[in-house]
């Protein structure tokens, strides 16, 4: 017999046997009255802990649960028991689920779980981020209500994800666009994962290089098709005119210096864009480095200029001498290269605070505001043609950028059109050496002029 059953029906069974055992001492009538008032009470007892049970049900709360007694205490005892396990168990489960949304959460992807009919059972906050979703207003709807973009309706309605789809989205909160590379991965028995990688910084990349790409090519190209112009045309000519032939050869002798810049140029920047040895440092004698820059642009400007050399401290730096020379002689053969004839530039090594700085100033053309965040681009240009006419590469700034972040320092540009510009690399003070002596300026600056 089941064990449940065997303490009701041994209760019973003992009223039956006081009832036979009273029979024959007080009389069948009493032993029956007694029997009936004993199983009247057993009765009640049950209704009284039913009726509990009920009200219990009505909102069943562990802390609220009847504790009874006989039958009813050993249920009510077997049902706070399983009560308990059950809360053990859904703790476990939200703790999990719990889990599960936080690593959702911090997925650096969007991430979408769709249904077989494509409605929205969850995605986590980068995909309401980048989609513009809302999970508890965008559950169970169609994805394609939400996410309309021609190309993504076609590519989920041709069901063919063996390649991504980049997609253009409009990120909340961010400003302009981001590209997306779309992937969708079906699992399950009929479901989808929409996963969704911000590819916009490596599409950013690929298109600067394919511009770089093709600005190299471009400027190679010119001076290839002045010099094939001039081999062509002294070739066809019989009897080449002697004065025509020595300015031809000057004009090629021209471009072929100018592509060989551009390659050494090329070849500087991508020494310095790859370059993942640590730098090579040593102490740099500014103040000499830059007084050789001094004679360095007396002679590149021939005497067109005013060119004047302030060393208002003798402050050395801790950094690659090449680097820091070749910067530093890109900022003076830029003013050289954009002061017209009469104008005044002035090379400057001083300290601002504690940091050092190497400003060359000059009074030539000036640069518009607009271009300014622009100029350290590869190959941008404010006026190709003057750029071009006067030696530039357009990979100077660039150059002089790359030197400058390697060494944790920044250029400074403050310009205005017409009036003249000032270029600035400044040091951070950790790279500064102890100066050798102060000198106070101008005073006892040197100066000199050209
Ligand atoms: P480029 O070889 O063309 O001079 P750079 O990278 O050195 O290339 O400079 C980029 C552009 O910045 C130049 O084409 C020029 O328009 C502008 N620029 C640089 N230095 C000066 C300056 N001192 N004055 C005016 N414009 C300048």
């Amino acid at each position: 017999m089941n064990g449940h059953w065997r303490k009701p029906l041994s209760t019973t069974a003992l009223v039956g046997a006081g009832a036979l055992i009273l029979w024959p001492i007080a009389g069948a009538t009493f032993a029956l009255a007694t029997a009936a008032v004993a199983l009247a009470v057993l009765l009640a007892h049950h209704l009284y802990n039913l009726s509990a049970f009920h009200r219990w049900l009505l909102a069943p709360r562990l802390e609220n649960l009847p504790t009874g007694s006989g039958l009813w205490e050993q249920l009510f005892s077997y049902l706070a028991r399983m009560m308990r396990r059950q809360a053990q168990i859904e703790a476990q489960l939200q703790e999990a689920l719990t889990r599960f949304q936080k690593a959702g959460a911090a997925l650096p992807e969007a991430v979408v779980i769709l249904d077989n009919d494509h409605r929205i059972d969850w995605c986590n906050p980068k995909a309401e981020t980048y989609f513009g979703l809302d999970l508890d207003r965008d559950r169970d709807q169609q994805v394609t209500y939400l996410i309309r973009q021609p190309t993504f309706v076609e590519y989920l309605r041709r069901s063919d994800y063996s390649l991504p789809l980049n997609l253009r989205v409009t990120p909340a909160g961010m400003t302009g666009e981001a590209i997306l590379s779309i992937q969708m991965v079906p699992y399950g028995d009929s479901e989808t994962l929409l996963l969704g990688r911000d590819i916009t910084r490596w599409e950013r990349l690929e298109t600067t290089r394919r511009d770089f790409v093709a600005n190299v090519s471009h400027e190679l190209r010119t001076p290839l098709t002045v010099l094939n112009g001039f081999v062509e045309t002294l070739s066809d000519m019989e009897r080449p005119d002697p004065e025509m032939t020595r300015r031809s050869l000057l004009l090629m002798s021209q471009q072929c210096l100018r592509m060989n810049r551009l390659v050494e140029d090329l070849l500087t920047l991508s020494r310095l864009e790859s370059s993942v040895a640590p730098l090579r440092e040593e102490t740099v004698n500014v103040p000499e480095l830059v007084q050789n820059l001094y004679q360095d642009a007396l002679s590149l400007s021939n005497g067109r200029h005013e060119i004047h050399l302030k060393l208002t401290v003798r402050s050395l730096i801790r950094a690659n001498a090449d680097e820091v020379r070749s910067a530093f002689g890109n900022l003076v053969s830029n003013a050289i290269r954009y002061t017209p004839e009469g104008g005044k530039i002035e090379l400057h090594w001083d300290m601002r605070g504690d940091e050092g700085m190497f400003s060359v100033a000059d009074t030539g053309i000036g640069i518009e505001a607009h271009h300014i965040d622009r100029l350290t681009e590869r190959f941008y240009r404010v006026d190709r043609s003057r750029s071009r006419e006067t030696g530039g590469t357009g990979l100077g700034l660039a150059i002089v950028k790359h030197v400058l972040s390697r060494h944790q320092a920044h250029l400074e540009i403050v310009s205005h059109p017409g009036e003249g510009s000032v270029f600035s690399a400044v040091f951070p003070a950790e790279r500064m050496e102890p100066p050798a002596a102060v000198a106070k300026a101008p005073r006892t600056g040197r100066t000199a002029s050209a």
